[in-house]
């Protein structure tokens, strides 16, 4: 049985491959930004229709959920994201983005496509699927709070309950074909923050008359570096960056205020805490020193997403099963980044799978939100055949139990 469902499930691929590159090449045509992701949807939906799979539509926002129903069981959800980046595209490829501005640059394009060509497999396959597969089109990954839980919120883990959610990730440090796992936290909590120094304007020819901001900005900076290197302990990850300053009007004038915003890697809820607290005190202690006032914004972005062990392993072994040994491996990528597939993972046991694109024979090596990024498009075919394959295996071991 096994053997026959991983064949029928590989001939498929092979037959359907054409289908997986024309879908992924279709969205990426059409890249919008996160929680306007409407063209995406229409297109999802309209593929699902084609195959004869059921499915809601406005889910948070612009997501999809789609049922594939086979005999009473278990069900297992696989997450792909819908929205793309505020980047021109410099590609030239003859599917480029034809909405200006806007790119494809995180491979999300690439996600609809397998967790869709993974459903149009499974409904093929038909009538012995042992339980039920869920489709999750979620909007709004790459801006927090993100689009994940106001789909939880509306229903997407529930009714009948899923038991288990894979979710993935396309990245160009796996080399193509690979797919990749990885342990424990295995991404970070990202948050962010904004900080605003407060001093006082005036004439740049008098500058004892005034507080200067951005000289009590430059101090806080280079102070904000000993929290990382300082405060923390070598043995644990964190990341500290400021990533966008502004502040002044002009060359004589002397800038009253400036603000900057930034970001906060870490792995652990204590760290998670405590950082926030030493750059809060950095600053204030800045600050004063200099006469001026600071203010401390903290803004809670995704946790770690921590897949399950068991899970994780019933999909490792599934995917060694069907793509051979040579093609499963590890990965330190997503280290310090941030995924709101965390959020499903929290509810369920979940994993993540990376699926390496990375071919420098195609170009297809350069990092996700690169204007230059593309995917190793061969690649779609062994990500729906591990997708399909783990939901089976997933779905039929319960029978077996
Ligand atoms: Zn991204
Ligand atoms: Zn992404």
């Amino acid at each position: 049985m096994g053997c026959v469902l991983k064949d029928a499930i590989l001939s498929l691929c092979d037959g359907m491959e054409a289908r997986f590159i024309s879908m992924r090449r279709a969205f990426h045509r059409i890249p919008e930004p996160s929680f306007a992701e409407h063209q995406t949807q229409a297109k999802i939906c309209s593929y699902l229709k084609g195959a004869g799979i059921s499915f809601k539509s406005g889910v948070g926002g612009t997501g999809v959920i789609a049922d594939i129903k086979g005999s009473r069981g278990r069900t297992i959800a696989l997450r792909s994201d819908m929205d793309a980046l505020n980047i021109g595209e410099d590609t030239g490829l003859s599917f480029a983005s034809r909405n200006k501005g806007f790119m494809h640059a995180c491979g999300h394009d690439a996600h609809m496509a397998m967790v869709l060509g993974a459903g149009l497999v499974i409904k093929r396959l038909g009538s012995d699927l042992p339980g039920r597969v869920r489709l999750i089109f979620q909007p709004g990954e790459e801006t927090p709070p993100g689009g994940a839980l106001r789909m939880i919120k509306e229903g997407a883990l529930g009714s009948p309950r899923v038991g288990a959610i894979i979710g993935a990730h396309v990245v160009a440090s796996v080399p193509s074909g690979k797919i990749a796992f990885n342990d424990g936290a295995i991404s970070a909590a990202a948050d962010d923050f904004r900080v605003t120094i407060i001093g006082r304007g005036g004439h740049g020819s008098n500058p004892h008359e005034c507080v200067d901001a951005i000289v009590v900005a430059a101090q806080f900076i280079t102070a904000l570096q000993t929290v990382v290197s300082r405060r923390v302990s070598g043995l644990d990850n964190v990341v500290v960056s400021i990533g966008k300053i502004s502040g002044g009007e002009r060359d004589n004038i002397i800038a009253g205020t400036v603000e900057m915003v930034g970001t906060i890697r870490t792995k652990t809820p204590d760290l998670r805490r405590r950082v926030p607290a030493m750059i809060k005190k950095l600053l204030h202690g800045t600050c004063s020193g200099f006469g001026a006032k600071g203010r401390f914004e903290f803004i809670a972005g995704y946790p770690p997403i921590v897949c399950d062990e068991k899970f994780s392993g019933l999909v490792k072994r599934a995917c060694t099963d069907i793509l051979g040994k040579s093609r499963v491996t590890k990965t330190e990528e997503l280290r310090m980044g941030g995924e709101d597939f965390a959020y499903y993972a929290r509810q369920v046991p979940g994993t993540f799978m990376f699926v390496g694109v990375g071919n420098k024979k195609k170009d297809s090596s350069k990092s996700l939100h690169s204007s230059r990024f593309d995917i190793d498009e061969p690649v779609l075919k062994s990500g729906v055949a591990a997708m399909a394959y783990s939901a089976y295996r997933y779905l039929s071991r319960e029978k077996e139990a």
